[in-house]
């Protein structure tokens, strides 16, 4: 649609406080000054912080929610229908929903955490996807784009995490569409229906949304919308070492030498594991990239030693699905990986879940209830999986699956127990509902638990829910989704599909983890042997 860009407004146009994403667009600042309305005093009518009504004041809705002196600017009376739409997170998945939404001529306010878009990809700029560009574009963020000057890179091109965020995810979040509409430094702490308790039935479904927003200085916002999308990952609620799922003893006395994720080892946190002892717990590809990185810098730097701990005792599973995985890249990392273990460039112990970690000297051991003992070592890094943070939505009410935390109906499409990340079915805002109309989970966090979530589920995702949020019923229910085959899955749990005794047994699989299913373990260089402290 071609009204998108007329609804949209330059920063310096709009009252209140400025959107953070546009302020050095150069479409967006061409704009015409009429673009907006310039006198901020609050329509008394819907709370927009513009006083022309909202349907003509370009830049009602990315203020209708600012607050002044701690009050939500959108008064209790506005009509929810003309509040925004709020979408927790400035993530590929919160951007591209905010694309969908201006395309059905409707108004996001993106709030994100971050000082910039894409943050948590930012922290893993350094890995190189496994999905080439053909498979991380959205379909709307392309038609707004392509218009602008922006082209697509080469499509079977494997990008960095920081070469996303800087091709396609910045472009976006500053395309003069999207700009005015997003607000960083901002973190949705919590979600409510104003005035309404969880409890409290009658009238709810037609009241607005509160999210209370904390900014870097400490200071509380409160914002009005007329739905929420929560597009805030997982990224930052990674799981702890302990095998049962929780915190080891020790984990957290030992925080400073524990790191969560994917260091950048060959980059800037390269003199901290550069000749030093690793230890890498976890068996998903977020494993698989930290311990490749540290294989690497070993050529490099003498005495870098890596031990890889995994609960699971199955090995034949864990490699992934090598050539067999029509994501090239992604079957590569795992046998490479095979390849180090057979020669013994790293020490892979199975079967050992962690259940305290222990000061030896100046160095670290880790050990499991069976009286085995990892280390000494200097350092440890953790990549075990995320869950999904839902402390935001205790105020709202949900249908969770009880283990993947995912939407209830979403979950037996994606269960790690039955799926693989090619064989997910397709699936929209009926599959993503929760008895809390109007809000819905997207992106990686829609998930909960399960590891195999792909950008292109995403997208699909909110394609459906910004048809389900204009009234389009059957947009919303008509969804479509091809993915890469990863020729290893399947969907029948008594075929022993690949992760049918991976992910239910093992709580720590990564990102898109999948075994080689029906293959006989195999016994890769010193494995299974766990290691008395020296
Ligand atoms: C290392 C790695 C490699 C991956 N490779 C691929 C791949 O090759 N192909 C593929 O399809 N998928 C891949 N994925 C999986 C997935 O597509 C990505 O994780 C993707 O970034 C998920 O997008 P998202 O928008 O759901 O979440 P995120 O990218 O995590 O974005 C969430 C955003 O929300 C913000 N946020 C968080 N909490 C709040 C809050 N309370 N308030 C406001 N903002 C908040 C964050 O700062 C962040 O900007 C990979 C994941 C990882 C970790």
């Amino acid at each position: 649609m071609t009204t998108v860009a007329s609804r949209s407004a330059g920063p310096a146009s709009c009252c209140g406080s400025k959107p953070a994403a546009n302020q050095n667009s150069p479409t967006a600042a061409t704009l015409p000054p009429s673009a907006c309305c310039g006198d901020p005093t609050p329509n008394a009518e819907t709370g927009a912080c513009c006083s022309e009504p909202a349907a003509s004041c370009a830049c009602q809705s990315p203020n209708a929610e600012e607050t002044r002196q701690g009050q939500p600017a959108g008064s209790a009376s506005a009509e929810p229908g003309r509040l925004p739409v709020a979408i927790i997170g400035a993530g590929p998945i919160g951007l591209a929903a905010a694309a969908h939404l201006v395309e059905k001529g409707e108004t996001p306010l993106v709030l994100e955490a971050g000082g910039a878009v894409a943050a948590s990809i930012r922290e893993w700029g350094h890995v190189r996807l496994f999905s080439p560009w053909k498979y991380l574009v959205d379909a709307a963020a392309r038609r707004l784009l392509e218009p602008a000057g922006w082209s697509m890179p080469d499509e079977e091109r494997l990008p960095t995490g920081a070469e996303l965020a800087a091709k396609l995810l910045e472009p976006l979040a500053s395309h003069p569409a999207i700009a005015p509409h997003i607000r960083l430094d901002s973190r949705v702490i919590a979600v409510s229906r104003r005035g309404f308790d969880k409890v409290k039935s009658a009238g709810r479904d037609s009241a607005p949304f509160e999210l209370v927003v904390r900014h870097p200085d400490g200071r509380i916002d409160r914002v009005l919308a007329r739905a929420v999308i929560d597009a805030s990952g997982t990224w930052y609620a990674a799981n702890p070492m302990g095998g049962g799922g929780l915190v080891a003893e020790g984990e957290a006395e030992h925080a400073d030498r524990i790191r969560y994720g994917i260091p950048d080892v060959r980059g800037r946190e390269r003199n901290h594991y550069a000749g030093r002892r690793t230890l890498v717990v976890g068996s998903g590809h977020s494993a698989f990239n930290a311990i490749l990185d540290l294989v690497s810098l070993g050529d490099e730097s003498e005495g870098t030693d890596i031990t890889w701990a995994v609960r699971r005792t199955d090995i034949g599973l864990l490699f992934g699905g090598g050539g067999k995985d029509q994501l090239e890249a992604r079957g590569a990392l795992g046998t490479r990986l095979q390849e180090l273990v057979r020669n013994d460039r790293v020490r892979l112990v199975t079967g050992f879940r962690a259940s305290r970690v222990l000061q030896n000297g100046s160095a670290l051991v880790v050990e499991n209830d069976e009286g085995g003992r990892l280390g000494p070592v200097d350092q440890i890094v953790v990549a075990t999986g995320f869950r999904p943070d839902l402390s935001l939505a205790r105020e709202l009410r949900l249908r969770l699956d009880p283990w993947l935390e995912a939407p209830e109906q979403l979950a037996p499409l994606i269960d790690p127990n039955l799926h693989s990340c090619g064989t997910v079915y397709p699936h929209g805002a009926t599959e993503l509902a929760h008895p809390e109309k109007d809000f819905y989970v997207v992106g990686m966090k829609s998930y909960g638990r399960a590891p195999t979530f792909l950008m292109l589920t995403g997208y699909e995702q909110v394609r459906s829910v910004a048809c389900a949020l204009v009234g389009d019923e059957e947009g919303a229910r008509n969804v479509a989704l091809v993915l890469p085959e990863t020729g290893v899955c399947q969907t029948d749990l008594s075929g022993g599909g690949c992760c049918s005794t991976t992910a239910g047994a093992d709580q720590s699989v990564g990102i898109g983890s999948c075994g080689v299913s029906n293959e006989a373990p195999v016994r890769l260089g010193r494995t299974a042997t766990v290691t008395a402290v020296a």
